[in-house]
């Protein structure tokens, strides 16, 4: 399994990227759903959150204590924003490594369409 974000990770694949480490990229969605839209994947290839293990669990974590910082530094700690992840075809997933989203920048429905 290789998807389109592993080869982001990879660098072979241009990203406007908002924050790396050893564990994870985050980067803006090239087709944004909100004025914030960011993706935070871990480096790790996970297809998705259904076919993570109990060893993901600290990396699980990670992402979104760094959704939240990202979160922060884009200016939506009081506005407020939302963080989703999609898995399956019911969800709408379409690609098959595991990411966050993090949207922000107006006001969002609930529920989801
Ligand atoms: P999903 O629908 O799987 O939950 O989310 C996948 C997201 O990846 C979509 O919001 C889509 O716009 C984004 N995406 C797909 N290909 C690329 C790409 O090549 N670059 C970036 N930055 N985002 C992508």
């Amino acid at each position: 399994m290789s998807t389109i974000f592993s080869k982001i990770i990879a660098g072979k694949i241009p990203a406007r990227i908002a924050y790396e480490d050893d564990q994870c990229l985050a980067f803006h969605d090239i087709q944004p759903k909100a004025p914030v839209h960011v993706l935070i994947i871990p480096k790790k290839e996970i297809e998705r959150i259904s076919a993570s293990t109990e060893q993901d669990q600290p990396l699980l974590g990670h992402l979104l204590f760094v959704a939240q910082k990202i979160a922060e530094e884009q200016g939506l700690k009081e506005s407020g924003f939302r963080l989703v992840i999609n898995n399956g075809p019911d969800a709408g997933e379409s690609v098959a490594h595991l990411h966050v989203h993090l949207l922000g920048g107006r006001a969002l429905a609930w529920p989801p369409g």
